[in-house]
């Protein structure tokens, strides 16, 4: 007996490389990835997330020769975490195994995803055990970064090393689409959704082909996002700091008057430098942190979408309406007949990946009259 359908989520980002392979491990692993070593219904959305290589010429192909692959390309270079929310938006399984394009993450761990959500939990966390091919200012910078995010949000159940792979039953991916917004750590939203959560480690594979598509500047805009967008605690140091510097000026203040009061009036053009740079930089760094917050805010407050679809890959086996004049058409699993107008768009929107889209279009040739 077949489970119910998973989705694959894979964002893509420069893998023309990797998506064939990926898919050939998939395939072989998901025959028997179900309870009891049953095959898995599934289907696979390979988001490319605006790649400047043939990524989604590659992802055509392979939605071409196999139905359940399908394909969407960003118009945008938005990266991994919106890629793999709009993914998400057009998934239609009972649960979403999110995998990363380069086989990092081996397809062999969706078994041991599936065990925990069979017995109940609704986000299962990959957790990396090891980590290869990463240099030890990567290693370091990783891993200040999860010690960091994690002190400062306050979550205690977010995974010690990050997680890159996990599984998501449609409870909650159906509560993501209640967030939009833009400046977004997936991870640590998930882990502050508050979910029945279980952990899954494994030893993270070295990427099979290409290079990271995260670079040291795309790291650190999503540790201030993270920041940002799960912490206030910037603010209240800079409220803290601002309190013990006029403290300390005062006290200053107070000395000075004092030894004036004493005809000892202290002298120097140092020190008065020294307190001025210090004041100034203190304001400057503060303004930064504050504007970083109000920035956020106005991204937000535009409520421009996340990501836009340029193109969706055509699902292998649907006619073009548009070129066959005399057809009639089904639209739609059990809702029978329709109009010819009605499969035209039903087509449209499955090329769009729209959830929108009918599970079945048939296009049959007009009855005699
Ligand atoms: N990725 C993406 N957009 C980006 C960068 C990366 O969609 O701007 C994808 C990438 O193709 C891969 C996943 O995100 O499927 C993880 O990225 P990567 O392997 O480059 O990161 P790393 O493993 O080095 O942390
Ligand atoms: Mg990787």
């Amino acid at each position: 007996m077949r489970g119910p359908l998973l989705s694959i989520v894979t964002p893509a980002y420069a893998e023309a490389g990797n998506l064939e392979a990926l898919h050939a491990r998939l395939t072989a692993v998901l025959r028997a990835a179900g309870e009891g070593g049953t095959a898995v219904d599934w289907e696979w959305l390979v988001i490319d997330d605006h790649s400047p290589d043939d990524t989604f010429a590659v992802i055509e192909r392979l939605a071409a020769a196999d139905a359940r692959v399908r394909g969407l390309r960003l118009s945008r270079n938005e990266g991994s975490h919106r890629a793999i929310l709009c993914g998400l938006q057009h998934a239609r399984g009972a649960a979403a195994v999110v995998l990363a394009a380069d086989l990092q993450d081996p397809p062999e761990l969706i078994a041991h995803l599936l065990a925990p959500w069979h017995a109940g939990a609704q986000i299962v966390h990959g957790v990396r055990r090891t980590h290869p091919g990463r240099s030890a200012f990567e290693r370091l910078s990783g891993t200040l970064f999860h010690r960091l995010t994690r002190r400062l949000t306050g979550i205690r159940s977010l995974p010690a090393t990050g997680a890159d792979c996990f599984l998501l039953d449609r409870v909650v991916i159906d509560a993501l689409a209640a967030f939009s917004e833009r400046n977004v750590n997936l991870c640590v939203l998930l882990a502050w959704l508050g979910f029945r959560e279980a952990h899954v480690t494994y030893d993270k594979a070295p990427r099979r082909a290409g290079r990271s598509g995260w670079t040291l500047a795309k790291r650190v805009t999503l540790f201030v996002d993270t920041v940002v967008a799960f912490s206030h605690a910037p603010l209240r140091a800079m409220s803290v700091l601002g309190a013990c510097t006029a403290v300390a000026g005062f006290a200053f203040a107070l000395y000075v008057a004092a030894l004036a009061l004493l005809g000892q009036p202290p002298l120097g053009w140092a020190s008065l430098m020294v307190a001025v740079l210090v004041l100034g930089g203190l304001q400057m760094l503060m303004l930064g942190v504050l504007g970083e917050y109000v920035w956020r805010a106005l991204d937000e407050a535009r409520r421009r979408p996340r990501a836009l679809v340029e193109s969706a890959t055509r699902p292998a086996g649907v006619a073009d309406v548009g070129a066959d004049a005399g057809a009639d058409a089904g639209v739609g699993a059990g809702v029978g007949p329709g109009t010819r107008a009605a499969a035209v768009h039903a087509v449209a929107e499955l090329r769009r990946g729209s959830s929108e889209a009918p599970a079945l279009v048939v296009i049959a040739p007009r009855r005699a009259p």
